[in-house]
């Protein structure tokens, strides 16, 4: 049986731009009900959320995600951060970004991590904050200690969490990445609950994305980041079902970043 399609002309405001493509009826009632957001038109954010939607593994059940259209996790804490911005059009998010950190370096618990992502920090609490003074990062997760996971930026929107960074010959992972940060200081081992949380924030954004790979921060900034270090235990996470049919550097035991092989 022939499955109903649409046929869709989509005219921007440069002509050259104009294409046409089929799209599955659901999946175009599915878009229509895609809010538009700040800085981009209807069209635009429709596109967007279709762009996001093209993995067979994409699911239409959303139930982990506040209704909408946001990228928000429902069970995740929400501490909003100023520090985000435009993802380019049509860029599908394929990579999830592992980092760790701990504020001050090797001490848990605390706010200074959630002050940091928010600009709230004070440089001058504590000598190791000074070298953050007027830095502007975010991360769209952290998970602590305890497992517990708190959100800083909407995941359709572009964080802070990379800088200079290469994946699989393709730059500014911020474009296309998810960054998660692990609260750890690259000597202790993180917490059994911590990899919990991480797996199941995977599923949670394979429902959403078509997350293909996984990396550390240090795989696509080799040299300049050294997070999540080897205390990271990536078999651990890559043996998980939601980590299914997931490329990465370390499941193929290549030392490294996916570009440079
Ligand atoms: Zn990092």
């Amino acid at each position: 049986m022939i499955p109903d399609t649409l046929e869709t002309r989509l005219v921007k405001e440069r002509p050259m731009a104009c294409v046409t493509v089929c799209v599955p009826k659901d999946v175009v009632e599915s878009l229509k009900a895609v809010a538009p957001r700040k800085g981009m038109s209807g069209h635009q954010a429709r596109m967007q959320s279709f762009a996001n939607s093209r993995s067979p593994r994409a699911q239409p059940s959303r139930t982990g995600w506040i209704p909408g259209g946001t990228g928000w996790l429902r069970e995740a804490r929400r501490v909003p951060s100023p520090n985000h911005d435009e993802r380019p059009p049509l860029t599908a998010i394929e990579l999830l970004v592992v980092h760790h950190i701990s504020l001050p370096p090797g001490r848990f618990r605390g706010d200074a991590i959630e002050r940091l992502f928010t600009n709230r920090l004070d440089p001058d609490s504590h000598p190791a904050f000074a070298p953050l003074r007027d830095l502007c990062v975010s991360a769209h997760f952290l998970i602590r200690r305890n497992g517990g996971l708190l959100q800083f930026v909407d995941t359709d929107r572009r964080a802070w969490h990379a800088g200079v960074s290469s994946f699989a010959g393709r730059e500014r992972c911020n474009d296309f990445s998810i960054g998660v940060e692990l609260e750890g200081d690259g000597v202790h081992r993180f917490t059994a609950a911590q990899y919990r949380a991480l797996r199941r924030l995977l599923g949670r954004l394979r429902e959403r994305y078509p997350l293909r790979s996984v990396a550390g921060h240090s795989d696509i900034a080799p040299g300049r980041k050294h997070d999540p270090g080897p205390r990271f235990d990536w078999p651990r996470l890559l043996r998980a079902r939601q980590a299914n049919g997931m490329e990465s550097a370390k499941r193929k035991g290549v030392a490294g970043c996916l570009s440079a092989t």
